[in-house]
């Protein structure tokens, strides 16, 4: 710490005009900002616009600079809140120029960002919670960020603060301050340090305080990573909060408000929470012994003790709050609970609308094939089959966010990723699948889907599977049975044929029967002149049903010969999920009429999309004009073309295939043990498995399935049930989805069945 400031460089205003013509070609208007160790420069060109010219204290070193420049970067990508770095002329991003002592600095150039500091601004509430957001944005950008060079023994890291203010407390010159900071130490030491050293750690700024904090009506960004270190993933909350609660009446609300912004965004763990008040006083501690240290080198350093006033004047109220008093008041920052937001909802949203889990789960944040509840603990998700390629996948949200910022319009003007994603999907399909049409949910798409059928039949009658969900519309409820011969169906229309399932477990013909595929196939011989046939290629809402051999080609060949199109609903096995194929209908060595397409092309983005041949389509195009508002917007492109991107650079068919077939042989082994599971099947990361009573009679499990969901929900995994018996356990994760995750799964999944019997 010592040498630091001896090392701070002293150019004057004309060198670093100098510095920014000759290194950087920018000409403007210099002045002097403040700053503890380097020295900043506002540059202000004639055409107005504003940079930070930044002189590196000597002891810097490059490695850490270039830290901090990738961590900008890093958070360039995701987030506007924090400067940007500005090549030199000869492209470098950090440069080099010599004092007139003839020591080196290392010298940056940033983007200026606007706004005034926190500090200068009435800090309403509002503000503050705003603060709480902005940090934890900031948090969120910088994760999975990480650099050598920030693993660093720094006295500014928390995690290093009880040992510093140890050391230098003695150094303190106000008794009485000397006596607080010693009394503070010891009480966080006994209360909180084993807390301490198992909190999640992760890249933070280290520094948020009120001066690095812009502000215009809300928060515009977060400045300097000069103290950029790898510490608790609390310490930027916790800084932030312990220079905003200085010289407030009621710092222990002000403190509450910026918690409670925090975790609109970030869910703090346990830990986290019960740890905070304590690291919010060490920083201060922290904060008074390195003034105390620094003051004896440079007495007349206005800038070094400009937070030790408002320390001095507010760290007595602070110390008088009791530890567990505050804790319990960031725990009730947090917002509603479970139960409240339940009947929030059930006030205002129509009522037939299911709730997953006896016990409901309020998820406030997904990250690949996790999902984090608002109290922070962590669930693998085992079901969502939306977000593809993960919860929160950057690409895809940044792709989003990048063309949100720019454009998000309709298909009536023209713009290149519509073509682009058009011919990126018919890419994956066989021909002649060449015609694409996008729309915002698989619903729709299967809407659309019937009305090129019909169009090009001329015939309204529909062939269906029994079980089958196709979406949520007039139309689609009326073909499928699991709707309209469900609670509240009215049964199906004259124009609606139902096949049998084909279930070589539990239906008519089983998996000892060579020739199943064909014999399911021959009930489509009963309908007359159908008009479509529609199925999802592996039966999903019918209990994830893999269908026996050469079933679809029969199928398609008996409604093909009788006049009708063949439609497969992809919606739920599309991209890869089948691990053998791209879609499920390729391992029924089928090509369908049309093929429908939702939930995971979108990762979650509503998206949904129709592909048929140029005959349909020509058909469909009778005058009439087919327009989706949102369909094939701007931004759905980008989300599109971002979601199959990373379908294939992360190689995700065949990593589903290979975790699939781990997780099914591990999930294999539970009917020698479990007399209660009946049946495993899928393929790839399409699984399921069908809980029976008994085995000859194949009577459902259907309680305890739902026992089971439930029992795994409380050990932190979540996966759902299906079939028309919901006795089917559901498994269809997200597609990171690992080995390591799947014998998460298996060993809960065994234990969860043991303590059943
Ligand atoms: N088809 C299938 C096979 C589905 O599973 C679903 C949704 N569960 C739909 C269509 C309807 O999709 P959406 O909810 O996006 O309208």
């Amino acid at each position: 710490m010592d040498d630091v400031l001896l090392r701070t460089p002293s150019f004057k205003a004309e060198d670093a005009r100098e510095v920014a013509h000759r290194v950087f070609g920018v000409d403007g208007e210099v002045s002097c900002l403040p700053s503890e160790r380097d020295q900043n420069f506002l540059l202000q060109t004639n055409g107005g616009d504003r940079f930070v010219l930044k002189i590196a204290n000597a002891s810097d070193g490059r490695a850490l600079l270039d830290a901090q420049n990738e961590a900008l970067a890093h958070i360039a990508r995701r987030s506007s809140l924090c400067p940007r770095v500005i090549p030199a002329l000869d492209g470098k991003t950090i440069s080099e120029v010599v004092s007139d002592g003839n020591v080196r600095h290392f010298v940056r150039l940033f983007t200026w960002l606007s706004g005034e500091p926190l500090a200068t601004v009435p800090q309403t509430a509002e503000l503050l919670v705003d603060l709480g957001r902005s940090v934890a944005e900031l948090d969120g950008t910088l994760e999975g960020f990480d650099h050598p060079a920030i693993h660093r023994d720094f006295y500014w890291d928390l995690a290093q603060g009880i040992t510093l203010v140890r050391g230098s407390a003695s150094l303190v010159t106000d008794e009485g301050m000397r006596a607080l900071v010693t009394r503070l130490v010891d009480q966080i030491e006994a209360r909180d340090a084993a807390r301490f050293a198992r909190l999640r750690r992760a890249a933070v700024h280290n520094d948020p305080n009120d001066y690095n904090v812009l502000v215009s009506g809300k928060v515009t960004g977060i400045l300097d990573f000069g103290d950029i270190v790898y510490s608790y993933a609390i310490a930027d909350l916790a800084i932030a909060i312990a220079y905003v609660v200085l010289d407030k009446s009621d710092p222990l609300s002000a403190a509450v408000s910026v918690v409670r912004g925090y975790q609109e965004v970030r869910p703090l763990a346990d830990d986290e929470i019960a740890s905070l008040f304590g690291l919010v006083l060490l920083r201060l501690c922290t904060s008074v012994c390195v003034a105390a240290r620094q003051q004896r080198q440079r007495p007349d350093d206005e800038y070094l003790s400009v937070s030790q006033g408002p320390i001095a004047a507010t760290l007595p109220a602070l110390a008088a709050i009791d530890f567990d008093v505050a804790e319990a008041a960031f725990r009730n920052a947090r917002g509603k609970t479970p139960e409240e937001t339940l009947a929030a909802r059930r006030r205002v949203i129509g009522p037939n609308l299911s709730i997953s889990y006896r016990r409901p789960v309020k998820i406030v944040r997904g990250w690949m094939q996790y999902l984090y509840d608002q109290a922070g603990r962590q669930y693998l998700d085992g079901y969502n089959n939306v977000p593809h390629v993960g919860h929160s996948h950057p690409r895809v949200v940044q792709a989003a966010a990048e063309q949100m910022l720019v454009l998000n319009t309709n298909t009536r003007y023209l713009h290149d990723r519509l073509a682009l994603f058009a011919e990126r999907l018919i890419a994956t399909l066989p021909d002649p699948l060449r015609v694409c049409y996008f729309v915002n949910s698989g619903s729709e798409a299967n809407e659309l889907a019937l009305r090129l059928a019909r169009a090009h039949t001329r015939r309204r009658d529909v062939v269906v599977l029994d079980a089958a969900y196709h979406g949520n519309t007039t139309t689609l409820v009326d073909i499928s049975p699991y709707k309209f011969n469900g609670p509240g169906g009215e049964g199906a229309q004259p124009w609606v044929h139902v096949l049998p399932l084909p279930d070589t477990y539990r239906g008519k013909f089983r998996r000892d029967d060579p020739r199943a595929g064909e014999k399911y196939a021959e009930f489509a011989r009963h309908v007359r002149n159908p008009g479509a046939f529609i199925a999802e290629s592996a039966p999903s809402v019918g209990g994830q049903i893999i269908l026996p051999d050469r079933y679809l080609a029969s199928v398609y060949a008996i409604v093909r010969a009788a006049g009708g199109v063949c439609i497969a609903d992809e919606v739920q096995t599309a991209y890869g999920r089948m691990g053998t194929d791209f879609y499920a209908f390729e391992a029924q060595r089928v090509v369908p009429d049309v093929v429908v397409l939702g939930k995971p092309i979108g990762n979650g983005y509503p998206l949904g999309a129709v592909i048929t041949t140029r005959e349909i389509a020509a058909s469909f195009d009778n005058g009439m004009e087919f327009f989706s508002t949102f369909g094939g917007s701007t931004v759905a492109c980008a989300v599109g073309l971002a979601v199959l991107d990373v379908v294939e650079e992360e190689r995700l068919q065949s990593h589903a295939r290979e975790v699939g077939d781990h997780l099914l042989a591990g999930l294999g082994a539970l009917p020698d043990r479990h007399p209660l599971v009946g049946d495993v099947r899928g393929s790839g990361l399409f699984i399921g498995v069908e809980l029976v009573r008994n085995r000859e009679t194949l009577e459902p499990a259907t309680t305890e399935a739902a026992d089971i969901v439930n029992a795994l929900r409380d050990r932190g995994i979540l996966i759902g049930t299906d079939g028309p018996f919901e006795n089917v356990l559901k498994i269809r994760p997200p597609m990171p989805f690992t080995r390591e995750d799947a014998d998460l799964l298996v060993r809960t999944l065994d234990d969860v069945l043991s303590s059943l019997r």
